[in-house]
């Protein structure tokens, strides 16, 4: 079965897929994007993974590339060309092709749109949440406006290397206040005396589809949930900790810089919430 991705307005082998060297995505991060799982091959939290991405297009004044319904053809159209039960759909819009200058081209230009999806390997991920992960904090150096999602994302590349060479799986990044922002591609989570602590929207962060559903849930569950940021040190001394985010859904944190977290094993409320996950995403419709 081979690989198909979305180019501007074309669907083409995965292998023969390229945008032209003066997209402005590719020469100045002048983009914006999306990232959605797909679950038993139907999209999940599609309808606000494409209200987010309106906004972040809305904050850069970067024309929608295709109307609503149109792009939510394609969507699904590229999961189901793919055959992808489960995976990860990454949809990508730059402001499009102009002679290389920092303003926006004089003349507009149509904005360029490339959608790829991906099979990942749920038993792996399922493994990765059962024996919980380690992170590392990593000074937050990021630019200003990071609730806007934008395909600028060398710091978090090297967050993420950082963490990997430290033998952790991820990384967080603490801000000038010594408060945590978030995740190198995820929200950050504690369980502190049984509330859940994660910090409130601000352009400190991205507020993530998946942390918006998590608050849902853990109000259905009759769960405490306050937002504040929290230090490093509180992390250590919580009694659990976790990461929400879009491909892996909730994934315990059991230890930070080296120090587990409570007992080190990922901890009941992180377990209850990714069970409860997608039985409150918006799933669907099913792509035939
Ligand atoms: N923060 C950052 C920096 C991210 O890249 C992501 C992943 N897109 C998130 C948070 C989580 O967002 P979501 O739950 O929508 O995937």
């Amino acid at each position: 079965m081979s690989r198909i991705a979305y180019v501007n307005g074309r669907y083409v082998p995965f292998a023969h897929a390229s945008v032209h060297i003066e997209d402005r995505g590719y020469q100045l991060a002048d983009g914006v994007y999306e990232a959605c799982e797909i679950l038993d091959g139907s999209l999940v939290d599609a309808r606000r993974h494409l209200e987010r991405l309106s906004r972040s297009l809305d904050a850069l004044r970067i024309s929608a590339p295709l109307a609503p319904a149109a792009l939510r053809f394609v969507l699904d159209e590229t999961v189901r060309r793919n055959r992808v039960r489960d995976g990860l759909l990454y949809l990508q819009v730059t402001r499009g092709v102009a002679r290389r200058d920092h303003g926006f081209p004089d003349k507009p230009v149509k904005p360029a749109l490339v959608v790829t999806v991906r099979a990942l390997d749920r038993k792996k991920i399922e493994a990765t949440a059962v024996a919980g992960i380690a992170v590392i904090t990593v000074p937050d150096d990021r630019w200003g406006r990071v609730d806007i999602k934008t395909t600028g994302l060398l710091p978090n590349v090297l967050a993420r290397q950082a963490a990997r060479d430290a033998g952790a799986k991820d990384a967080w990044f603490v801000d000038d206040h010594g408060l945590i922002t978030e995740g190198a591609s995820s929200n950050a989570w504690i369980v502190k005396d049984g509330v859940l602590l994660t910090r409130p929207s601000s352009n400190r962060i991205l507020t993530g589809i998946t942390m918006t559903v998590v608050k849902e849930i853990a109000a259905g569950l009759q769960m405490k949930v306050e937002e504040r940021a929290f230090t490093p040190e509180e992390v250590r001394s919580a009694s659990e900790a976790f990461l929400t985010s879009a491909t892996q859904t909730v994934i315990p944190v059991v230890s930070i810089d080296g120090y587990n977290i409570g007992s080190g094993k990922p901890g009941p409320l992180a377990i209850r919430l990714r069970e409860a996950f997608h039985r409150t995403a918006e799933i669907g419709p099913k792509i035939a």
